[in-house]
């Protein structure tokens, strides 16, 4: 198959110059070079993807590793990924395939076969993920607008244009941001200039009634502190409103960052009491299997109503009609269809 697909969103400039418009970089490209993220180039004055249909990474994961726990729970994700990336984060988990590569790698998985392989392996739906979708939005849109009754949700860092975000929207069901830190973090650790683009995408993704969760890794003496974590859960709270589900990670040590030592578990505990005593409803950690707050708690009476352990949920104690079995305070979850019977049935 033709891997070098002509991109969506691109202005063409004088001297067969082009300018990329799916990521705030906003890349001005030569002929014959590459943008930032390296995997979309300029071929005689087109913008063309070079990982359309090519996927380095897929499998099968529960939504819950997204972490996406108020979109249809219980069920299965398609995860696909291409290599490139259009940030430089000192702590990725993901370098080999995001920013440490040569060649562009993968296998050929056009975007029909994608979604034949998540039939075939009884998916509920497909998620964009592992590296950044925003660098393959051509092969994602095109597998998400041919998806059928799967859905189709991404994972993604957020710096994205306005114009990538309505070019998927129709077909988008659900979306994990990672808010990284403040202004200071993003230039010191992942090479952004300005942060502020990430802040406008996750409004406009939530004005198109999108459903989003937002994750937050930890990393101890960067972005832990109180009032940073203060301001971010205030963020979240005025601009997205008090039922976006929040995700306070573990860092473990990873790449540029191998001599930070892990999250202690008391800093995702204080950063959640923060988020809850702002009002935040749904407030969870991350990459800590067994702890009590990666369940969901009725936010009116108290009550659990899914229990989980790890990516595992263990218990459903919702009604068909998402409230709660104590007192049917109606618990945010949308994706309802996709939530598989047996956790009805216990
Ligand atoms: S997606 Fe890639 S080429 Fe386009 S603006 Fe962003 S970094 Fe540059």
């Amino acid at each position: 198959m033709d891997k070098e697909v002509e991109t969506a969103i691109y202005e063409e400039l004088e001297s067969n110059t082009v300018r990329c418009g799916v990521c705030p970089r906003r890349c001005t490209i030569k002929e014959g070079q590459s943008g930032f993220c390296r995997v979309r180039q300029n071929r005689g004055g087109k913008l063309v993807s070079l990982v359309y249909g090519r996927a380095v990474s897929y499998g099968v994961d529960p939504i819950e590793k997204k972490p996406l726990f108020h979109f249809a729970p219980g069920s299965r994700a398609f995860s696909i990924a291409t290599m490139g990336c259009n940030l430089r984060c000192d702590f990725c988990q993901n370098f080999r395939i995001s920013q440490e590569w040569k060649d562009i790698e993968g296998e050929d998985l056009p975007p029909k076969e994608a979604i034949k392989k998540a039939k075939m392996h009884d998916c509920d739906g497909i998620a964009y993920t592992y590296t950044e979708p925003t660098v393959f939005l051509e092969y994602a849109h095109d597998t998400m607008k041919s998806s059928e009754s799967l859905y189709n949700v991404f994972v993604s860092n957020g710096y994205i244009t306005e114009e990538a975000v309505d070019y998927v929207v129709p077909y988008l069901d659900a979306i994990n941001v990672d808010l990284k830190g403040d202004a200071d973090f993003y230039r010191r650790h992942c090479n952004v200039p300005d942060p502020e683009p990430i802040f406008d995408a996750l409004k406009i993704l939530s004005k198109r009634n999108i459903l989003v969760e937002v994750t937050n890794l930890l990393i101890p003496g960067e972005n832990d502190s109180e009032a940073h974590i203060r301001e971010r859960v205030e963020w979240i709270m005025k601009n997205l409103g008090e039922d976006t589900p929040v995700h306070f990670s573990r860092f473990k040590p990873d790449y540029r960052m191998k001599n930070k030592k892990p999250t202690p578990i008391s800093t995702l505990e204080k950063a959640i009491k923060i988020a809850e005593n702002c009002g935040l409803n749904y407030v969870y950690s991350g990459n800590v299997p067994g702890h009590k707050s990666e369940s969901t708690f009725c936010p009116n009476c108290g009550e659990l109503v899914i229990k989980r352990h790890g990516f595992t949920v263990e218990e459903f104690k919702l009604k068909e009609s998402m409230e709660c079995h104590n007192c049917s305070e109606k618990i945010f979850i949308e994706g309802e269809r996709w939530i598989p019977e047996k956790l009805f049935k216990g």
